[in-house]
């Protein structure tokens, strides 16, 4: 349970209110124990200045499928034992309080102590299988990082050529993720560094030119795929998917591409009739389109698990929004999140907290979304700006003065573009979308000058 206590900034010496967490179950609050292993627990932005820090207080950690129960009791609090007694005392009542009967077991009595909150970080870890080696490992990444970070860029090909081995899967996720977390505590800056030196590394080491070429491979089949799909047109039944999947069979890849972009296509139904023709097929084809059935039913669970997890990000997203005094800056540096996933789960929530009639909650969704829309629309090119106000014209002669401007001003450039958010809508299914861009389309062309 979060408690609501007033809150001094470290650099300003604003008091403003705000919430922490001091008891934290990992098995019913995940996404707590994550906060605290990335060192993201109890981060407050002040009001005022804008300075994030994490606000110091005493903490007990409870995980029943480990057993395990660690107080924590920070040394800058400057308790004495008495104190700290009393204070892991209050937190021990208030957990023991909400877990259930059966969960209250002898290591209740005698909790672990944690001296530092590094060392709290890495017994949970223990207890997760996380060995010291790979803590060690870890470690050794984020200094190689940072040994990155410091080297002049005029010499930092011939450092990263000398670490060549040490870029691999788990360094290049480290470092994504060490990204993600410094923009969210409002160190755009050295995120945006992180970001440079990504692109740097995709280019000088080994691992990375793999991995870009893999991405290019990638990309150059979602694009078939979908200009498979475009020209199966809006109205592509379960006969069309059909017979395109065993156009690709044998090519995960492109199965992998077709899935992820039209995952609704792949309903009970669409299995059903696979089901059917593997029963009508000759014998000699039917290992074939079996393989074909497995293969497709992984990669919707593939899809269905990827959304899940984005989903549970975007929540995650959203609470932290929320928790934040003002959004505004969190908002501003944390744009590449907020996609579909996000827009779906804020208006979800918003959708909940209107039925509950929570006026304040809902007040205050209703401001992310608000503010998260006008960010987005900031950050639109002007092409893509032009072509939402298209969209968004009340009726045909509206359409068509824009269009004529909208010709003007950004030329034949802006067709493919047209094309481009045309594809899209099709593929995400949205067809009267699609149709609509279309006829937009025509109508900045005939605008153009000729050529
Ligand atoms: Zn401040």
């Amino acid at each position: 349970m979060p408690k609501r206590i007033m809150i001094s900034c470290p650099n300003c010496h604003t008091q403003f209110p705000g919430e922490i967490d001091q008891t934290i179950d990992a098995g019913s609050e995940p996404a707590l124990k994550a906060r605290l292993l990335s060192g993201n627990l109890n981060v407050q932005r002040c009001p005022n200045c804008g300075a994030a820090f994490q606000v110091g207080a005493p903490l007990l950690y409870h995980d029943g499928s480990k057993d395990l129960l660690i107080s924590y009791a920070p040394v800058e609090l400057g308790m004495n034992k008495d104190q700290q007694e009393k204070a892991i005392g209050d937190l021990m009542r208030e957990l023991t309080g909400r877990l259930p009967k059966e969960q209250i077991k002898g290591y209740f009595f005698q909790p672990r102590t944690a001296l530092t909150m590094q060392g709290l970080v890495e017994t949970i870890l223990q207890g997760d299988g996380v060995t010291q080696e790979m803590m060690a490992e870890q470690r050794a990444r984020v200094e190689l990082i940072e040994q990155f970070l410091s080297t002049p860029p005029e010499l930092r090909e011939s450092v990263i050529e000398q670490n060549d081995a040490k870029i691999d899967i788990e360094f290049m996720q480290t470092l994504s993720l060490m990204g993600q977390r410094l923009a969210a505590e409002g160190h755009a800056d050295i995120a945006e560094q992180l970001a440079m030196l990504q692109l740097i590394l995709l280019e000088h080491s080994t691992f990375g030119r793999q991995l870009a070429q893999q991405a290019e491979a990638q990309e150059a089949t979602v694009r078939e795929v979908a200009a498979d799909i475009q020209k199966l047109g809006a109205a592509a039944g379960r006969e069309d998917f059909l017979e395109l999947v065993q156009g690709y069979m044998g090519s995960e890849e492109r199965l992998q591409a077709l899935v992820g972009l039209a995952r609704p296509a792949f309903d009970y139904q669409f299995f059903q009739a696979l089901t059917m023709q593997i029963g009508q097929a000759p014998e000699a084809e039917r290992a074939g389109l079996e393989d074909l059935r497995d293969t497709l039913l992984e990669l919707t669970q593939k899809v269905d698990q990827q959304t899940q997890v984005a989903m549970e990000e975007a929540v995650q997203l959203l609470q932290v929004l929320i928790d934040a005094p003002d959004p505004a800056p969190l908002i501003a540096e944390n744009l590449p999140f907020f996609d579909e996933a996000f827009l779906s789960v804020l208006q979800a929530n918003l959708e909940a907290a209107q039925q509950r009639g929570n006026i304040e909650v809902s007040a205050k969704l209703r401001t992310i979304y608000e503010q998260v829309m006008s960010a987005l629309r900031d950050n639109m090119s002007p092409e893509l700006k032009a072509i939402n106000g298209l969209m968004a014209a009340e009726n045909e002669d509206a359409a068509r003065e824009l269009a004529a401007e909208a010709a003007q001003q950004y030329g034949r450039d802006l067709l493919p573009m047209i094309d481009a958010v045309q594809e899209m809508m099709a593929v995400r299914g949205e067809p009267q979308v699609a149709e609509r861009l279309g006829m937009l389309r025509g109508m900045v062309e005939a605008a153009l000058p000729p050529a």
